[in-house]
């Protein structure tokens, strides 16, 4: 099962047999396939030629029924929130304002039914149809907008009180994103403190930008967000 499938699996059919351009899907419910010529990824579709699009997969492409809170009143694409799908239960979006109640669903994890979640980072390109799709009880996976992320619950939260202490002492997201943090500020840290956090930032600065790395920075709250996490609303 598709991620779309698990999230939009009420979604309004059409009338179009075929294989579904972006999951593969073969239905009889489908609708015309309409990708935006800015979708750049085309590996990414599991059907590229195919004119046929799956109804989950359409509805995910298509707008939530949010509108934007300004003036313009306009309606709020799907592609703006993170999701958050189980099986047999209500399908859960977020903003990315509400960031406590995503890191929520990602620590909660595993779940005891099918479940995926797909974090929107820009706003700006719908990857939810290409999120993972995780079994019961089993490994965890996630979509980062465009990053799969093969996490541990425990292990990640781990990792995330050491980002968010870091974030503490006035360490950037810059600092965490190389690992390059300056002698100087980890001198405010206890020793306890600084041998947490020397694994993570010698990982950070060997292996590059790691996944689960990644998804830690993205998910910590910090007391002064700098401004790229303004979302598009
Ligand atoms: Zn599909």
């Amino acid at each position: 099962m598709s991620f779309a499938r698990l999230a939009f699996h009420d979604a309004k059919p059409g009338a179009l047999s075929g294989t579904c351009a972006l999951c593969g899907a073969t239905v009889t419910d489908g609708h015309p396939t309409a990708i935006s010529d800015n979708f750049v990824e085309v590996d990414l579709l599991a059907s590229p030629r195919s004119a046929v699009t799956c109804s989950p997969c359409t509805a995910a492409l298509g707008n939530s029924p949010h509108v934007s809170p300004r003036a313009s009143a306009r309606p709020l694409g799907w592609r703006m929130f993170s999701l958050f799908a189980r099986d047999g239960l209500p399908l859960e979006h977020a903003s990315k304002a509400e960031k406590p109640r995503i890191r929520g669903w990602v620590l909660g994890a595993p779940y005891p039914e099918r479940w995926g979640i797909h974090i929107a980072d820009s706003g700006k390109k719908q990857r939810a149809p290409f999120a993972p799709v995780n079994a019961p009880s089993g490994r965890c996976a996630l979509q980062l907008e465009t990053v799969r992320v093969e996490y541990e619950p425990a292990a990640l939260r781990v990792h995330l009180d050491v980002v968010e202490r870091l974030y503490a002492i006035g360490v950037s997201k810059a600092e965490l994103e190389t690992g390059t943090v300056s002698v100087g500020r980890l001198r405010k840290l206890s020793a306890p403190e600084i041998r947490a956090a020397r694994p993570l930032l010698h990982a950070v600065r060997c292996q590059s930008y790691t996944p689960i790395h990644a998804l830690a920075v993205w998910l910590a709250q910090r007391e002064n967000e700098d401004g790229d996490d303004d979302g598009d609303e």
